[in-house]
């Protein structure tokens, strides 16, 4: 199956005969079974089948092997959103005195996260921008994940994972990549070297800004070293699956990161556009960035910053990487000033003001005063995040209207 197939048959609902076209909803917390021992069996993972929804759900299960399928990973695991999967990730492999390798230009919730996480003995080493050099010159022999975001948000720089791939895997430590914002629709990026991929799937995979989830895809393909990583060690006999072993097992079971039923649905919906969404939000994003350029030009804004703007430092790794080359449907508007910034983002009448991304509609921000309200100056520059700067995820407007609102709203 190729990529549009696979979003609409792959890792079907075999369990209901009603015909129906879409998986059904299981909103059960529990399942019944006809004696003490099966029940038992399922507990012991012995024989197939639900116990508890914390623990597994047929609904949550479907869009877990769906994704898994997507992505070619081996297993995935889906959990109640995108930070909780991140999390999930980083627990279940780190413990106390680890190391993590991160790039700095982290969407906010992450750097909180990385911060909590020190006070678990965990640290994080950040580097300005993740090139294989930057990478190798921090690794030593406490570093055990380096995690990165394929186009960083909201500083929107592209990491070339086949060169960071190459480093990872040399030191034999998993690279772990957070997708969100480039969706499998543009890259696969097991295909390139990943060892863990995340999304928050409240974005682009639910597609319509309508519910909170995350998921976590395992390629299958990491070579555990469980003297290096004795966290895994209990799934030893599981070998390159110890990780999912572990995640479904303990850690995002004993957390309880558990996906709800109805959210799982709400993946499974949205995937099935995602292909075709991807292929328009990304065309408007770039029609868009370039059609501001003209306001770049005349002084009316300072930059516009999009990733496949043929002026753009990554242009050609986003060719490379990136299916047909669409680099995203993100672009970033530095106004001049603070003033300008909110002036421009008040007058726009079809972008609602909202901290999302990844909706049908355009979403936009003033980053600063929002979701890194409460960072440092350190954390502000390494993100990116100027006071003037404006975060766009464009939506499926017609482009004409989406042009001639950022005009009007940027010349008034
Ligand atoms: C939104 C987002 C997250 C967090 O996801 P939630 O579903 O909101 O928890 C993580 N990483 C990136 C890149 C995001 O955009």
């Amino acid at each position: 199956m190729k990529f549009n197939t696979k979003l609409l048959h792959s890792a079907r609902d075999v369990s209901d005969h009603s015909g129906a076209t879409l998986p059904a909803i299981h909103q059960s917390s529990a399942f019944a079974h006809e004696s003490s021992e099966k029940l038992e069996k399922v507990f012991d993972n012995k024989a197939p089948g639900f116990a508890y929804t914390r623990i597994g759900n047929p609904t949550v299960n479907t869009f877990e092997k769906r994704m898994a399928e997507i992505e070619g990973g081996f297993g995935a695991v889906a959990c109640a959103s995108g930070m909780a999967a991140i999390s999930m990730t980083l627990l279940a492999i780190l413990k106390s005195g680890d190391e993590i390798i991160s790039s700095a230009a982290l969407f906010g919730g992450t750097l909180d996260l990385l911060t909590d996480l020190e006070d678990l003995g965990i640290h994080t080493t950040y580097v300005d921008y993740v090139t294989p050099e930057s990478i190798e010159a921090q690794i030593n022999a406490n570093t055990k994940a380096v995690f990165t975001e394929l186009i960083g948000n909201p500083r929107l720089d592209v990491v070339d994972v086949k060169a960071i791939a190459e480093v990872t895997k040399r030191y034999n430590i998993p690279l772990i990549i957070d997708a969100t914002t480039s969706t499998p629709a543009l890259i696969r990026p097991f295909e390139y070297g990943a060892n863990i991929v995340i999304h928050s799937a409240s974005k682009y995979i639910s597609g319509s800004g309508n519910a909170i989830s995350g998921i976590i895809i395992d390629s299958g393909r990491f070579a555990w070293d469980f003297e290096k990583y004795p966290t895994l060690a209990r799934y030893k006999q599981m070998g390159k699956l110890a990780f999912t072993a572990k995640l479904k097992n303990d850690t995002w079971k004993n957390y309880g990161a558990c996906l709800s039923p109805q959210n799982a649905y709400i993946g499974l919906v949205g995937l099935e556009t995602l292909g075709l969404r991807m292929e328009r939000l990304c065309d408007n994003a770039l029609a868009l960035a370039e059609a501001l350029q003209i306001h770049v030009e005349n002084h009316e804004i300072a930059e516009v910053t999009y990733p496949g703007l043929s002026s753009s430092r990554y242009k050609e790794v986003s060719t490379a990487q990136f299916e047909k080359g669409r680099a995203g449907a993100i672009l970033t508007i530095k106004a001049g000033s603070k003033e300008k910034a909110w002036s421009i983002i008040d007058n726009l009448k079809y972008a609602s003001v909202a901290t999302n991304i990844g909706d049908v509609r355009t979403l936009v921000i003033h980053p600063a005063s929002t979701i890194y309200g409460h960072s440092t100056q350190e954390q502000l520059d390494c993100a990116g995040v100027t006071s003037d700067l404006i975060r766009v995820s464009v939506g499926l407007e017609d482009i004409e209207d989406l042009i001639a609102d950022f005009t009007q709203a940027i010349i008034t």
